[in-house]
């Protein structure tokens, strides 16, 4: 284990800068930490935000996007700033439009200083294999671009989840360095379907699809057994004909989030921050501004994205009980733990 994760003791540091200090976060957080200093320079290292779906303004502010290009400049690494697209429809759904709500939404290189990637192609569609031994995910399915990057800053806006309860650190590497194939696979026990009432027949998905799985069927198009559920389709169809069925447990989404950050982990030297701002009921991807259910706390950071986790999670356990009290969102963070991808106890240092 890398000497930046630990302090004297055996627990991992979590630093943590309250709200009202949080704009000098970033900066602080990582010289202190001595994560910049371990790495090689003149390498790209990936900044990993999420830019908010159209209509939420939610999102991380992208100046503590350029507080971290800057700190990664002093190092002479090269900060990029990296996404994948969404699963479902929205201006997320394909890379030219996801780069353009990025820009609307502040994340243009005139005030990022960073450029961006969209790493899982147009629509989603490239992906690699990462083989775990795990049945629930034998085959972890990541955005193809992600292979050039073993540095990453994991920059996640914590907040509430409908389905998982909360989202953070380990949902911003798992679901968000996912190619469509593996968003679909933590979200749905199934393939992408046609809905016949709306596909007007058009053949654009006929004509896109890599594995030749759609086919006319009384001029409706119907994806065959062939299909290898990439999920491009997804963002190919301009009718939004073609669909994901959400039908998966919240107990398997964690169960299977874990594995997918394990994918991410390995061979990587990842840095994690939290940033327990504008904390709101659901994830950026809600196409609306909501009211945050907690006052602004601060910003967690830690190489241990357990702890860096359960700290923020600890600091808002007993509203975001209140708010889904159908969801045992620990779930997570216990598999997490069990699979060894850091450990539940920390220390907390604050800055
Ligand atoms: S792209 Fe959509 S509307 Fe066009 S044929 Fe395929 S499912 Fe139907
Ligand atoms: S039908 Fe299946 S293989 Fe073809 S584009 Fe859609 S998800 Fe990919």
């Amino acid at each position: 284990m890398a000497q930046y994760r630990m302090m004297s003791g055996d627990k991992p540091v979590v630093y943590f800068v309250p709200a009202d200090r949080s704009r000098a976060a970033v900066g602080q957080i990582l010289e202190t930490s001595g994560f910049l200093a371990g790495l090689k320079p003149k390498k790209k290292i990936g900044l990993k935000v999420h830019f908010g779906e159209a209509g939420n303004d939610n999102h991380l502010d992208p100046q503590f996007v350029r507080a971290a290009a800057v700190a990664v400049s002093y190092y002479n690494l090269q900060p990029v700033i990296i996404e994948t697209t969404a699963l479902y429809r929205g201006q997320r759904q394909n890379a030219r439009d996801h780069i353009k709500l990025a820009k609307q939404h502040g994340f243009g290189m005139e005030n990022t200083l960073a450029p961006i990637e969209i790493l899982d192609g147009q629509h989603g569609e490239k992906f690699y294999d990462v083989p775990l031994d795990s049945t629930l995910v034998p085959k972890a399915k990541l955005a193809q671009g992600l292979r050039r990057f073993r540095y990453i800053i994991n920059m996640a806006h914590f907040k509430g989840h409908f389905v998982a309860g909360f989202g953070g650190v380990i949902k911003n590497l798992a679901m968000g360095l996912a190619a469509k194939a593996g968003k679909l696979r933590m979200h749905s026990n199934s393939k992408p379907f046609v809905d016949p009432e709306k596909c007007v027949s058009c053949g654009e998905c006929v004509a896109y699809c890599p594995h030749d799985a759609i086919n006319f069927v009384q001029y409706v198009a119907k994806i065959g057994r062939s299909c290898a559920g990439c999920g491009g389709c997804l963002s190919v169809c301009p009718q939004g004909a073609i669909r994901v069925r959400w039908d998966i447990a919240s107990e398997t989404l964690q169960l299977k989030m874990a594995e997918y950050c394990r994918a991410v982990l390995l061979g990587r030297e990842v840095f994690n921050l939290n940033f327990a701002l504008r904390v709101t009921p659901n994830c950026d991807c809600y196409p609306q501004t909501e009211k945050p259910f907690v006052e602004d706390i601060g910003v967690f950071a830690s190489a241990d994205p357990v702890a860096c986790e359960q700290a923020a999670y600890d600091h808002i356990k007993p509203k975001l009980k209140k708010l889904y009290p159908h969801l045992d969102p620990e779930i997570l963070l216990r598999a997490a733990e069990k699979i060894n991808l850091g450990t539940r106890q920390y220390e907390l240092v604050e800055l």
